[in-house]
């Protein structure tokens, strides 16, 4: 594609120029150091580094869950700067689907209505909200488990259930923070399979790893050290 013929949509993500500073004086921080990254639409991104190279400070911002110091973020084309947190909000529920290592299912609700938890913080009708939990519950092959709560499901499962959570808003963004970091290996293998899915299905997905094994299935690799990306690379 020529590069002097603009895009017909605005990337997933376009950062430029972001620095976070924690503290101030001689103790400050300086968890990123002028990151500029743009994702497109249905790339499938691995952001890998040391513990304490930025990566959740990254996240954070690219979930609209925290500010950067300097530098602007535009997500899905809206320029998050100068947005209100009741504004911001309105956006992560909307742009965003996350899924956590913890999978922060909540207890005592069916698989169902966790995935339908978003629905209704977005203000969609019962019937569409449960429409619409069902066919996200079938797209990580669960839907003999709906009505299951999630101590009654195996970690990889209650995991895949958060998947579902994260797409049933049809977001622009499947943000994921070490999401196989709490499975064995087989559970990895099945949630992997299903984000590789999503990615086959044009989703956008950008994740935090540690594991060379998650890294290996994304097109793209983001390496952090210190705060400065150092490796940027298709795959
Ligand atoms: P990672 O997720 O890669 O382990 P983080 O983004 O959590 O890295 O941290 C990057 C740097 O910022 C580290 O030096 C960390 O100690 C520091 N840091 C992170 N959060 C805070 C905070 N709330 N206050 C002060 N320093 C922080
Ligand atoms: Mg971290």
């Amino acid at each position: 594609m020529s590069t002097t013929v603009p895009s017909p949509t605005a990337p997933v993500i376009r950062v430029r120029g972001l620095t976070k500073v924690y503290g101030r004086g001689e103790t400050a921080v300086h968890a990123l150091r002028g990151t500029t990254l743009t994702v497109e639409r249905g790339d499938y991104v691995a952001i890998m580094g040391r513990s304490g190279s930025g990566k959740s400070t990254l996240m954070n911002i690219l979930g609209c869950l925290d500010v950067p110091t300097r530098g602007s973020y535009l997500l899905d084309g809206t320029d998050v700067s100068g947005l209100s947190e009741h504004q911001l909000s309105i956006l992560r529920n909307r742009k965003i689907g996350f899924i956590f290592q913890s999978f922060n299912l909540i207890p005592r609700m069916t698989a169902l209505a966790n995935v339908e938890l978003p629905l209704a913080y977005g203000g969609v009708k019962p019937a569409e909200r449960r429409r619409r939990a069902l066919a996200a519950l079938d797209l990580v092959g669960l839907t003999e488990r709906a009505g299951h709560e999630p101590n009654e499901l195996s970690g990889g499962q209650q995991q895949r259930v958060a998947v579902a959570r994260a797409l049933a808003t049809a977001p622009a963004l499947l943000l994921a923070d070490e999401p196989t970091g709490n499975l064995d290996s087989r559970s990895t293998e099945d949630v992997l399979d299903v984000l590789d899915q999503l990615s086959a299905a044009g989703r956008t997905i950008v994740l935090i790893t540690h594991e060379d094994e998650v890294a290996k299935r994304t097109k793209r690799v983001i390496r952090l050290v210190d705060g400065d990306i150092v490796e940027d690379r298709g795959q």
